[in-house]
């Protein structure tokens, strides 16, 4: 719409010129939701910010993208999404949202971590940190990221009290699964980091560029490397229940630019890769 009214007021000098256009997905969120920001018709690759925070954008079949986190933890009721080059901001409102509340029971050591074992949960986090930079340039995927298959145990954002003490907020979605199930990789991209850590058993991460990372926990056994480059539905390894869990699952964690988001929300998003 924009375009065609350019069009109308300067006639034929504005053909080539007309402004980019930004369009987000959603259009409101909560907190620890994905944004997907969508810009159309710029010439070259844009300058984007949300919330002040610089986007790494990449091309795409329609113009270029960007996706980032809107924090769990946030006091504003809006994030801002700038971009330069004459587009209209975009203020995308979020809605405050309450997470449930739920009381688990596992070992004593795995909800009372000793001083080594906090080194040992510092370092696995650590780890993980770091192999989110290997998600950053072009996106290693083609097509629509895949929801593991099974009944969804647990959702993004519960706070979880262990043995009445200890209390966390769970970070990606559980999905049931019996010992020794397959679990697929939910979109191509390259094994970032394979590690046996205190609380999450073993993890894979894969990068699949465009800063999006994703994580899997408690597997029993893992069939990857790191390096190694899987496609879409491939078998990285079987569910099962090390770290901190009650039972075999497989616990899902997507990581985009700015933090932790909702896998579920993720999913949602119409990414457009080439
Ligand atoms: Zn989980």
């Amino acid at each position: 719409m924009r375009s065609l009214v350019f069009l109308t007021i300067l006639g034929s000098s504005a053909i080539a010129f007309a402004d980019p256009t930004v369009t987000v997905s959603p259009t409101t969120v909560h907190p620890g939701e994905a944004v997907l920001v969508t810009v159309s018709g710029a010439t070259a690759e844009p300058h984007a910010k949300a919330g002040g925070r610089p986007l790494e954008m990449f091309p795409t079949k329609t113009g270029y993208q960007a996706v980032f986190a809107v924090p769990l933890k946030i006091d504003e009721d809006h994030v801002l999404v700038e971009v330069s080059d004459g587009a209209k901001p975009v203020s995308i409102p979020i809605v405050a949202k309450t997470f449930p509340e739920t009381k688990l029971v596992v070992e004593d050591e795995l909800a009372n971590p000793d001083k080594e074992q906090g080194r040992q949960i510092d370092a696995d986090n650590a780890a993980i940190e770091k192999s989110y930079e290997q998600a950053k340039g072009a996106p290693q995927f083609t097509r629509a990221f895949h929801r593991p298959p099974g009944t969804l145990t647990s959702t993004f954002g519960e706070w979880r009290t262990f043995n009445d003490g200890h209390r966390a907020q769970h970070l990606g979605i559980d999905v049931g699964a019996r010992e020794g199930a397959r679990v697929s990789a939910v979109d191509a991209g390259t094994v970032a980091l394979v590690r046996e850590t205190f609380l999450m058993g073993n993890v894979v991460v894969i990068a699949h560029g465009a800063g999006i990372s994703s994580l899997y926990f408690h597997m029993s056994k893992v069939t990857v490397a790191e390096g190694d480059h899987v496609k879409l539905g491939e078998r990285i390894g079987l569910a099962g229940h090390t770290g901190r869990t009650t039972g075999p699952h497989v616990h899902l964690s997507i990581h985009v630019d700015g933090g932790m988001v909702d896998p579920l929300s993720f999913l949602k998003l119409p990414l457009a890769p080439q």
